[in-house]
């Protein structure tokens, strides 16, 4: 009957709940000894440009289990910012990160960018601008190297607050890019506004390339608002050479995806990259 089914599922959906706690507070308690022991690394994954050039590279983190296991940020980041983990981690991967790019200038990746995505609770810190500055002088790169990403939904969630850090950072020559585009709600009236220098196509509107009409579309009038906003606009998730070929139409469309390139550990981004760097790395915003 009615009342059984829903008291029994009350109590299920509690057992669920706490068996979910007691998972998240293991891994939180061993996130916490991951930090100490020196277990998370970042890779990086190349954006290029029209011509084929490396324009920038975007910091992902892992993290390496003792028992050799990688886990990926989607699963740890979200334990992470619901326990305060998330500041140090945020910390420690744009150190990480500003150091790597500074390595990577030495190498002859001349101007190259990197990308540091950035938690929620990250950008409503009104100290952020301060820590990146310094974090950013240390490492001997400039401001307008480091570009911070951050969703649509982030955003939308605290505008009041994000907004004025956003503009603060991009008075100090941060770049700022709005990931995973498509996907929160924000107006366009809103965009017109925000302090962003780029921004990037949710990977699920690239799926749908070229076949889906609606996804042709949806790309199109993304690429062509960022060109009239002057906006770098990348297209994030590209997999298959005919996504590529569709996007080339659009030569100004910063491309990042399988197809050209996985994440790479930094040795092998300077292996696999250094011996093209005869050519000039692109300099556009
Ligand atoms: P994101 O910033 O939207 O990053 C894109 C994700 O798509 C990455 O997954 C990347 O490895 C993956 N990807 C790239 N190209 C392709 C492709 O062609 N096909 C497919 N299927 N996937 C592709 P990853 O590294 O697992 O990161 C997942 C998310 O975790 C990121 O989404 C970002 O939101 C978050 N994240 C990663 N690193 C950090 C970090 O250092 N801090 C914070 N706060 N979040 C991070
Ligand atoms: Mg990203
Ligand atoms: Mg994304
Ligand atoms: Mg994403």
């Amino acid at each position: 009957n009615a009342v059984s089914y829903f008291s029994s599922s009350t109590s299920y959906t509690l057992a669920v709940q706490q068996s979910d706690l007691a998972q998240r507070l293991t891994m939180e308690a061993e996130l916490h000894q991951a930090i100490a022991d020196d277990d998370l690394y970042l890779e990086y994954q190349p954006i290029f440009a029209g011509n084929g050039q490396i324009h920038a590279i975007e910091a992902l983190i892992r993290w390496r289990r003792a028992n050799g296991d990688i886990v990926r940020p989607d699963i740890f980041i979200p334990i992470a910012e619901e326990s305060r983990l998330i500041i140090q981690i945020g910390n420690w991967v744009v150190h990480r990160a500003c150091h790597d790019l500074a390595r990577l200038h030495r190498s002859g990746f001349e101007n190259l960018k990197v990308h540091v995505n950035m938690a929620a609770s990250e950008f409503t810190s009104s100290t952020l601008p301060d820590e990146l500055r310094a974090i950013v002088d240390k490492s001997g790169i400039k401001p307008h190297h480091l570009c911070l990403e951050l969703t649509e939904s982030m955003l939308m969630q605290q505008p009041d607050h994000v907004i004025p850090i956003m503009s603060m950072l991009r008075r100090m020559g941060f770049g700022i890019s709005l990931d995973d585009f498509g996907m929160g709600y924000s107006s366009l009236a809103h965009l017109k506004n925000l302090p962003i220098s780029s921004m990037k196509i949710d990977r699920s509107f690239i799926m749908g390339l070229p076949q889906q009409s609606e996804d042709r579309a949806i790309v199109r009038t993304i690429i062509e608002l960022g060109r009239n906003l002057h906006l770098n606009v990348i297209a994030e998730g590209v997999e298959t050479d005919n996504q590529l070929a569709f996007l080339r139409q659009f030569g100004d469309t910063l491309i990042q995806g399988f197809v050209l390139s996985r994440p790479l550990h930094v040795d092998d981004l300077i292996r696999v990259y250094g011996a093209e760097l005869d050519l000039p790395v692109t300099t556009n915003r």
